[in-house]
């Protein structure tokens, strides 16, 4: 007899939906936290890098119309509060009520069915490891004699340095660099690749670069920091760039170049489950090698979301629980990246899609082509939806550069995820003058495109084709 049907390590996104989805199924759930419950996506991610980014938006907009001082510490501090009030529903007590037991301690595996905690030992049927992952620092010469800051450290600041220099351009560099840039921070980031937002498509990346270099971004791409000192109190990034050396002198420095998973001390060795530095290893079913101990979120990726992290968590406690096991399904994977104009990515990207399809039909349309665009000044709005020709119209991916294109790319992947073309769409009635009215938009291009492509209509075009000529 165990004394838990779950044990669950970590109670970031993916343990808490573990946890909450265990009580759903009425059984009895232990989850650990070695520091506060809530994880990175509360205390260090996605909340209080968007109520930054909110917050920085509105200045931006009122440094459009007034000069005023911006008191960084307040601002800061905002933003702290926003990170308690979601604590508020993820906190101790909110898990009693859900008949959730918690224990702050460190979990260490003992055996497969038993947890080393707090010198205590803890069994249970099921164990589902949900510790997350941290800052990638890089092996650049002097980085580890010098201060820097992590997503872990960032959002504990006081105050806001007067300049930044970032290493890394993906979303978690970004997202910071342009908001921090609004909030009066000096910002430059330094990419080693040839453009920031790697995974993104090609042009509308050039489109947002451009946006974040007119805003006072210092982007530079194909340059690496070679080697980080420290002088007079400022961070020095020595760089390089075909060959030519370069520095950058900045009050601080972020280091954002990617994840590692959280895999030390759980004693993984020592129960035969496999894990490398990309993460735990597990199968479809996201069990380990122990088939009792299931992993998820971003100890596993490969989608590093707390979304990703939720989906997996749900999964994984189906899995345990009845007999007929569901699979990862990642082709429907979406994500988006918080900068203004926002970036949203589902599927695949063009240059992807043509790697795998034969017959692509991709449909695009900008700003000139939607009214509620051209309502506002200098509004940007980008879409790009591949579709699947030989399957008529069925979408393979998109992606949309707009504002709240978060929230828009939802219309893509319901027709995506359930599998139906995009000609759908063509008569669905949205509200005038709206930024979805472009679904309509594209499902009637794509209805024109189905119709042309039936063999019927396509014969007597060409008949009639012939009887003009003749
Ligand atoms: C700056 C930033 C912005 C982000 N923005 C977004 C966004 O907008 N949208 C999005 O979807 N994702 C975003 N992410 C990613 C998101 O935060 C992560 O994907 C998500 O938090 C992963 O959840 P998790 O539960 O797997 O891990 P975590 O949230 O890291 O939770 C793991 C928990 O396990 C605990 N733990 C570790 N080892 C042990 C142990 N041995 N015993 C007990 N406890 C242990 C840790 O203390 C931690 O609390 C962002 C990330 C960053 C850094």
């Amino acid at each position: 007899m165990y004394d838990y049907d779950f044990i669950i390590i970590g109670s970031g996104s993916a343990g808490l939906t573990c946890a909450f989805t265990v009580k759903g199924f009425n059984k009895t759930v232990l989850l650990v936290e070695k520091n506060k419950s809530g994880g990175e996506c509360t205390w260090s991610g996605c909340i209080p890098s968007k109520a930054l980014i909110n917050l920085a938006k509105e200045i931006n907009i009122a440094k459009k119309y007034s000069d005023f001082h911006i008191d960084t510490s307040e601002i800061m501090e905002k933003v702290r509060k926003v990170r308690e009030k979601i604590y508020q529903r993820e906190n101790p007590d909110v898990l009693k009520d859900a008949d959730i037991d918690y224990i702050r301690g460190s979990a260490k595996f003992i055996d497969k069915h038993t947890l080393n905690i707090n010198d205590n030992e803890y069994s249970s049927k099921n164990i589902i490891i949900a510790t997350g992952s941290s800052p990638l620092v890089p092996p650049i010469e002097g980085l580890d004699e010098v201060a820097y800051l992590t997503n872990e450290t960032f959002f504990e600041l006081e105050k806001l340095p007067q300049s930044l220099t970032i290493l890394g351009g993906g979303a978690i560099g970004i997202e910071l660099a342009q908001a921090l840039n609004r909030l009066g921070v000096k910002v430059t980031v330094i990419e080693m690749m040839a453009s920031i937002l790697a995974k993104e498509d090609p042009e509308f990346v050039e489109e947002l670069s451009k946006t974040l270099e007119e805003e006072g971004v210092r982007l530079l791409t194909k340059t690496k920091a070679v080697r980080v000192e420290e002088k007079d109190g400022m961070s020095i990034v020595h760089t390089e760039k075909y060959g030519v050396f370069s520095n950058i002198v900045s009050e601080s420095l972020l280091v954002a170049v990617g994840r590692k998973a959280n895999t030390e001390d759980l004693g993984l060795d020592s129960v035969g489950i496999i894990y490398s530095n990309k993460g735990i290893e597990v199968n479809k079913y996201l069990q380990t090698a122990q088939h009792n101990v299931f992993a998820v979120g971003d100890a596993v990726g490969p989608y590093q979301f707390s979304h990703m992290a939720n989906y997996q968590g749900i999964l994984a406690v189906q899995n345990a629980l009845f007999p007929i096991k569901r699979g990862v399904d990642y082709s429907n994977v979406a994500w988006c990246t918080f900068t203004e104009p926002e970036l949203a990515h589902a599927g695949l990207t063009e240059e992807e899609a043509k790697e795998k399809y034969e017959h692509l039909k991709i449909y695009t349309l900008t700003e000139k082509d939607l009214d509620r665009a051209t309502l506002k000044y200098g509004d940007i709005f980008r879409i790009k939806v591949i579709c699947d020709d030989s399957k008529e119209n069925h979408v393979v991916g998109a992606h949309i550069l707009a504002e709240r294109a978060g929230d828009l790319i939802s219309d893509v992947q319901i027709l995506k995820t359930h599998n139906m073309p995009l000609h759908n769409l063509s008569n669905v009635i949205y509200p005038y003058p709206t930024y979805a009215e472009v679904f309509n938009k594209l499902g009637k291009k794509a209805y024109v495109n189905k119709v042309l492509s039936n063999p019927f209509i396509n014969m007597i075009n060409n008949i009639k084709k012939k009887d003009t000529k003749e």
